[in-house]
């Protein structure tokens, strides 16, 4: 059992999930958020809740303007109370004491800010825990000031005996914890800046190590941009935690300033979505590479006011933004200049007043101050590292009466400082340069194994990056095996796809009629004949062809046919996954041809399946062992035996011959296992194990005596295509590989004496899959 500050917690630890107050704004949000709290939250999860949406403002209000605004807040809420529960005379009577407590603390003046604005948090813990109740799903609500106590930076102090509490009331049901709300060290109650219930649960999630926070909210994820000022934008399937901090930092609503900062040490899955939702929605990822130095995002923060500090000595400065902190007052575009000794920062409008009174009470001087500033900033991993875009944001701004660039500290990130007025236009221009996308390409996988799942997956997580590239959106619109499909009119990427209408007589193909002489992308990742019986048919639909299927590309006289109905229809045909999967061999050899160069041979392993079984088997554990296994683990063919006949090879020798023009070569070809071991069925042939690992051991034995391994080889010239087991030694270049890698060594007149050789993983869902994306992202381009 695990430990957390020698507590012991059970392997699978608490989830926690948020809800914000847009998330429970009004009964029909409330009833979404307890069909979320069914199917999601499990009894040992942490609930965090913001305030009921609005009431947070209402007692900013209350606070600022007095108590005469109280009626219309005791209005609101007793409206909310009375809507949601069948039985809500008892919460009223409590909330009626509660309102209570507020007018007479508020005329005495004997209640801080903090303590006015926590009745959000408490009635609405009190109401969702309530309605849980009425439902009879077990809870218990809790005032996070009794849990955490947090210092001046609002890092938690005494952390153990926060887990300790949390940990101790396991068992109670799930448990509903304010958001927004601690203590602070003297023990007073405090709040955590506006939107601090997003921190308070990456907090918590810290604390118990929690594997995954989810932040629920009114929109199903992060997006390009802000999507109630930018219709256009786009939901963000993945951020890495560093493109979420730095987001977050901007002062966008949708990552509370220090929501990432817990997470950092514990890292933890953060999911972005809303309730009821058909996406899945934005997942905080720890890293990844996919867009790197590509805009993921836009942030757009308004009524600013910039200030500049004279005559303050660094340190000075490190103090004072230490004390805006402290007093929640969040601080954009800071930039300290030591020569001149000048602060520049940005806080909100609604922050200006405490802040004059600190710079007050500091003895600063503020020369400068001027209002309705908008921070516009472009978030993307590294993008302060790619030129290319840098330029492209600072060109595009250059028509804006641009304040002031600012470099935050982080490579992430790049802010424009520009007046109010003017932001909403910038913002709306840099989205549309960062992410208008010509109408996009329907693309169809015919295929949904090991590699057809694997594509779709790495389509699904590169979305963004990918479309970013080609430049226009993505859009898979059916998904197809022999037995059944799916079919969306428009894209399926964001869906959890399922192919289950029936296919057994090619009904998909009838659901495609309507892509007749429209471009299409189809993606054959079968192995089928069926499959490649059709391609003259999809040419003539005129419709790009991606093929890992091997069947037309190693047979000259189909392969001919197509590519003579390709030029006529100026379609692209891409088959570089039929050889050594994603490794560049095709392309290497075009790129050679085409710079004049000459091939005359082409050698090595062209089989990932044989070279692992041959690389791992070593006389002992018997052969067909090593089949299972290489079978499970989707390294063969779907049919092993498509690998044990050299069929697979023989049809690689034959692509590369045919691209290498070696079309009168004579042909001497012999199965990796005498094909009399492998006739019948399937079944008939695992039957037969016994026997071929006889047939193995026994040319495993003559190969050792000679200090020999075996190994199945493919030799392509003008003169011969030689396809067989042979006999290697210790200095053949096939000798060291890795299990599973394809050695293609080139000779040619550049390279003669000393081959170009290329080496690498041939087989296996990631690579295949990786090389089909190479090749839709080449189709795309072009297109
Ligand atoms: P909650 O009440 O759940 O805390 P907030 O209103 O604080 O929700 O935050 C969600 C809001 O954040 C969205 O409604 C949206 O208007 C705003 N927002 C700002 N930038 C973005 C963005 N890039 N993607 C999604 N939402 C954004
Ligand atoms: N209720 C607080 C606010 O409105 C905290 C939160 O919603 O996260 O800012
Ligand atoms: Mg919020």
């Amino acid at each position: 059992m695990a430990e957390i500050y020698g507590q012991p917690v059970a392997r699978e630890t608490p989830a926690v999930h948020k809800f914000g107050g847009s998330s429970l704004k009004d009964v029909t949000a409330i009833s979404s958020v307890i069909r979320t709290i069914r199917s999601h939250v499990r009894t040992e999860d942490v609930v965090v809740v913001s305030a009921n949406g609005g009431v947070t403002d209402q007692l900013i209000q209350v606070f600022n303007d007095g108590t005469h605004r109280l009626p219309a807040l005791r209005e609101s809420v007793q409206q909310l109370v009375t809507t949601v529960l069948d039985q809500p005379d008892a919460l009223l009577v409590s909330l009626l004491e509660d309102l209570e407590l507020l007018s007479s603390g508020l005329s005495q003046t004997t209640l801080s800010v903090h303590d006015v604005l926590a009745y959000g948090e408490l009635w609405s813990a009190q109401l969702l825990s309530a309605r849980l109740h009425e439902l009879g799903i077990p809870n218990h609500w809790r005032d996070a000031r009794d849990i955490l106590t947090v210092d001046a930076q609002n890092n938690p102090v005494n952390p153990a005996k926060a887990v300790q509490i949390l940990l101790d009331s396991k068992g109670e049901g799930i448990q509903i914890l304010t958001g927004f709300l601690a203590r602070n060290e003297a023990g007073q109650g405090i709040t955590l800046g506006r939107n601090g219930s997003d921190y308070s649960a990456t907090l918590v999630a810290s604390l118990l190590r929690s594997s995954a926070v989810y932040l629920w909210t009114d929109v199903d994820g992060v997006y390009t941009a802000d999507p109630h000022v930018i219709p256009e934008a786009r939901r963000i399937p993945t951020l890495t935690l560093g493109e979420a901090q730095a987001l977050s930092e901007l002062g966008s609503h949708v990552l509370h300033h220090k929501t990432i900062n817990p997470l950092l040490q514990h890292p933890a899955r953060i999911i972005i979505n809303t309730c009821d939702s058909d996406t899945l929605g934005t997942d905080v990822v720890e890293q990844s590479r996919a867009g790197e130095g590509q805009v993921k995002t836009l942030a757009h923060k308004s009524q600013l006011v910039q200030l500049t500090l004279a005559g303050i000595h660094e340190l000075r400065t490190r103090q004072f933004q230490a004390e805006l902190t402290a007093g929640q007052i969040n601080q954009y575009a800071c930039h300290y200049d030591k020569t001149r000794q000048v602060l520049q920062l940005c806080v909100e409008q609604v922050d200006f007043f405490r802040t004059s009174q600190l710079i007050r009470q500091a003895g600063l001087t503020l020369v400068q101050q001027l209002s309705g500033v908008s921070l516009i900033s472009a978030v993307g991993h590294n993008i302060r590292q790619n030129h290319r875009v840098i330029s492209q944001l600072l060109g595009r701004t250059a028509r804006f009466d641009v304040l002031n660039i600012h470099y935050p500290g982080n490579d992430h990130t790049l802010c424009v400082l520009l007046a109010d007025e003017q932001a909403e236009a910038l913002l709306a221009d840099l989205h549309a340069a960062c992410f208008d996308l010509a109408p996009s390409i329907p693309i169809v996988v015919l295929g949904y194994g090991n590699i057809g799942q694997q594509f779709i997956r790495i389509l699904k997580d590169n979305k963004a990056s990918i479309e970013q590239r080609v430049k226009q959106s993505l859009s898979l619109v059916a998904v197809a095996n022999s037995r059944h499909y799916q079919y969306a009119g428009e894209c399926l990427l964001d869906e959890v796809i399922v192919p289950d209408q029936d296919n057994t007589s090619g009904e998909i193909y009838q659901r495609l009629s309507d892509y007749i002489n429209k471009p299409l992308v189809l993606i054959d990742l079968t192995a089928s004949e069926a499959v490649a019986a059709r391609y003259p048919e999809f040419v003539a639909n005129g419709w790009h062809l991606i093929s890992a299927n091997k069947l037309v590309a190693a047979d000259d006289i189909r392969a001919s046919h197509l590519e003579a109905e390709l030029e006529k229809q100026h379609r692209r045909w891409l088959t570089n996954t039929t050889v050594g999967a994603a490794l560049p061999i095709q392309s290497s050899l075009r790129k050679l041809i085409e710079s004049g160069d000459q091939v005359q041979a082409v050698n090595g392993v062209f089989s990932g399946s044989l070279s692992w079984i041959f690389g791992q088997y070593d006389g002992q554990r018997p052969f067909m062992e090593w089949v299972r296994q290489a079978h499970a683990n989707a390294y063969t063919e779907p049919d092993p035996r498509d690998d044990l006949s050299g069929q697979d090879v023989y049809r690689k020798a034959l692509i590369l011959a045919r691209q290498l023009g070696f079309n009168e070569a004579r042909v001497v070809f012999t199965p990796a296992i005498p094909d009399e071991l492998m006739a019948g069925t399937l079944e008939q042939f695992w039957a037969r194990s016994a026997a071929i690992d006889e047939h193995v051991a026994g040319l495993w034995k003559a190969a050792n005596e000679q200090g020999k391994s075996l190994c199945y080889l493919a030799s392509i010239s003008s003169q011969e295509i030689n396809v067989s087991l042979q006999l290697i030694d210790q200095q053949h270049p096939a000798a060291g590989l890795r299990p599973g890698d394809n050695i293609f060594v080139i000779d040619s007149a550049w390279y003669a004496g000393n081959p170009l050789v290329i080496q690498g993983p041939g087989a296996g869902r990631e690579v295949t899959a990786a090389g089909v994306l190479n090749d839709l992202i080449e189709v795309l381009q072009s297109a």
